[in-house]
């Protein structure tokens, strides 16, 4: 049945791998930065199989509705969408995460973060901590899965993160562990009566200068939540609030860890320091940028 395994309109006989050469060449000349990983990524979501079965299977050839289906998807992704809002899916800390255009795309370099936080938390001990800005809910659950001993507050401002985050957890099965909150910044654990003191505070604000905005990638500047990327303001002002704010919600041990963007590390110091935080450390991520900043609350 040849008839079906033609892509349509044109005749021509595709498989897995010349499919994936033709469209590895259309993202390039689109000018998307991994062009044959995101066609193999897709194509592999399409099937609903691993990323090793296309190389396995490199001459089979795809039917017509498959071909069609991926059609529209290479559409879109030349259109600059990314490819997690177009599978649904983004892995982080070895985890999937279910992902919408409500939320951040979890970022590898937000993997340090958690890494960081988590060698600094106490390793025994019960401990609550908080994420503030917590998107897909990528940073609280990853904390309460690789360690047994903690749980967690996640906050966001948008109603739409917060079922994201919780639809995750419930998916990784963690949804006992983590109260989600909707609210401004430290307010809803204000609110609430009796809370014992955290041992650590973690965001991943939004910190990027409104007016660097448009020089983003298109498929950032256009596709992810404003409200996820920017302050609106220089990319300080959830630090200014953090920093003025956390100390009190802290145990006397306790630390606030932050994402930072390029150059901020500066002027978070500055801010740590006006504030009377105790030591403070920066930690550089995978490409030697400033990536975390971690302050103590009396150290
Ligand atoms: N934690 C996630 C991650 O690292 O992938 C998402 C981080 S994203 C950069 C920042 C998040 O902060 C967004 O989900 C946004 O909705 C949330 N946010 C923005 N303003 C906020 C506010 N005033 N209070 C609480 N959350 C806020
Ligand atoms: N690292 C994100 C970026 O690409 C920004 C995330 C944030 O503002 N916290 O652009």
């Amino acid at each position: 049945m040849t008839q079906n395994k033609t892509y349509a309109g044109n005749g021509k006989i595709w498989t897995i791998g010349t499919i994936l050469k033709w469209t590895q060449e259309y993202f390039s000349a689109k000018g998307i930065d991994s062009p044959r990983l995101d066609a193999e990524v897709l194509l592999s979501y399409l099937l609903g199989k691993e990323r090793i079965y296309l190389y396995v299977h490199f001459d089979e050839p795809l039917q017509e509705n498959e071909l069609i289906k991926f059609r529209e998807l290479v559409k879109k992704r030349a259109a600059r969408i990314p490819v997690a809002y177009l599978t649904g899916q983004k892995e982080f800390m070895g985890m999937p995460f279910k992902v919408n255009r409500h939320v951040l795309v979890p970022r590898p370099e937000t993997e340090l973060l958690v890494e960081c936080a988590i060698e600094r938390l106490p390793s025994e001990q019960t401990a609550v901590f908080a994420d503030i800005g917590t998107g897909s809910g990528a940073i609280a659950i990853s904390l309460v899965k690789l360690r047994k001993n903690l749980h967690g507050y996640a906050v966001d401002i948008s109603a739409e993160a917060i079922a994201a985050a919780q639809e995750n957890a419930g998916i990784l099965h963690v949804e006992d562990k983590i109260e989600f909150l909707q609210g401004d910044l430290l307010q809803p654990l204000r609110d609430i009566p009796d809370r014992e003191p955290l041992a650590a505070i973690v965001a991943n604000p939004p910190y990027i200068p409104l007016a660097d905005m448009d020089t983003l990638e298109p498929e950032v500047r256009a596709y992810e939540p404003a409200d996820a990327l920017t302050d609106g303001a220089d990319g300080l002002n959830f630090y200014r609030r953090l920093l003025e704010e956390s100390k009190e919600l802290l145990v006397a041990d306790g630390f606030l860890a932050c994402e930072i963007g390029i150059k901020q590390a500066a002027s978070v110091k500055k801010i740590a320091a006006e504030n009377a935080w105790g030591k403070i450390e920066i930690l550089k991520d995978l490409a030697g940028i400033e990536r975390v900043v971690v302050l103590w609350k009396q150290k």
